[in-house]
């Protein structure tokens, strides 16, 4: 069981499924029109009802919390390949940055399924609680094909219409050496778009934006010994990065061994590792090709 309220049966779960009227949820895959909504049951388990004639509301493809309009403005923008990669990598510091009043949003590029434990529909109801969680203003998913993604003249088109369409001041990607092919395609993808979108005399809709930084948030596939550029102290929101995080039940829990550490176990070390190394509990790493300015050493820890 997974002890946390964000999973079917949770008390957030079920607060999903009641719309706030200042929400608006949209559909995440057509197919999800036909869905269902699942039980509301947690088994002890720990597993999420799949069965399709078992759901009926579609989860959604499209959090916006503001006023829920299209047009929504950032600070920060993550971009994702999967759902839960940017759980996983940094979301420590998307509730630092929204603690600090930041207004910060997630594009997923793409479904993240199929997996071995996970659907669509799954997946999006995994995602939707796990965005409750961040408490960000805005999520949504670009569709483009988890496993075949791709660096192509159309999803470029199509990101740097939504960096000019959300404005982010900085982007966070993935980073840049991965064993993950949708990973590598994601950084290369982010980084022509951000170009893109300042270019004037296109016909991209929008007006020209540029996004001033990428940083380079882990979640990667290969077992590196990587050197940030920083880290962040998020000791103050460890265990609900974790609750965050075993949302997605059917990627890091289900299926998985539970004898010696389990994987949410060695994620909280590798945070403990990080942490270690500035003099805090739990700590996230960043990567950035480009130089930081500063204007005082006082902020750093
Ligand atoms: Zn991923």
């Amino acid at each position: 069981m997974c002890g946390f309220d964000c999973c079917p049966g949770g008390a957030k779960f079920d607060k999903l499924r009641n719309l706030r009227p200042d929400r608006i949820f949209a559909i995440w895959d057509e197919r999800l029109l036909m869905a269902k909504k699942p039980r509301a049951t947690c088994s002890d388990a720990g597993g999420v009802s799949t069965s399709r004639d078992t759901l009926s509301d579609p989860p959604q493809h499209r959090w916006h919390a503001s006023n829920g309009g299209i047009d929504t403005v950032l600070d920060i923008l993550v971009v994702a390949a999967h759902p839960d990669d940017a759980e996983l990598g940094m979301a420590g510091a998307i509730m630092n940055f929204v603690g600090r009043g930041k207004r910060v949003g997630i594009l997923d590029l793409t479904s993240g399924e199929p997996t071995p434990h996970g659907s669509l529909e799954i997946r999006a109801r995994e995602t939707a609680a796990a965005t409750e969680i961040l408490g960000i203003a805005w999520r949504e998913n670009l569709r483009l094909p988890n496993r075949s993604l791709e660096s192509s003249l159309e999803a470029r088109r199509q990101l740097a219409a939504v960096f000019r369409r959300t404005r982010p001041r900085w982007i966070f990607a993935p980073y840049w050496v991965d064993a993950h092919p949708d990973h590598l395609a994601a950084v290369e993808l982010i980084e022509a778009a951000r170009f893109w979108s300042k270019l004037s005399k296109s016909d991209l809709p929008g007006e020209p934006h540029h996004p001033q930084r990428i940083f380079h948030y882990f979640s990667i596939h290969l077992r590196l010994a990587v050197q940030p550029s920083m880290i962040l102290d998020i000791s103050d929101y460890w265990q609900r990065k974790r609750a965050a995080i075993e949302c997605y039940h059917s990627q890091f829990i289900e299926g998985r061994s539970d004898g010696g550490p389990t994987l949410i176990d060695r994620f909280r070390d590798e945070a403990a590792h990080w942490g270690w190394l500035i003099g805090a509990e739990f700590g996230e790493p960043f990567a950035c090709r480009e130089p930081l300015g500063i204007r005082s050493f006082d902020e750093l820890t």
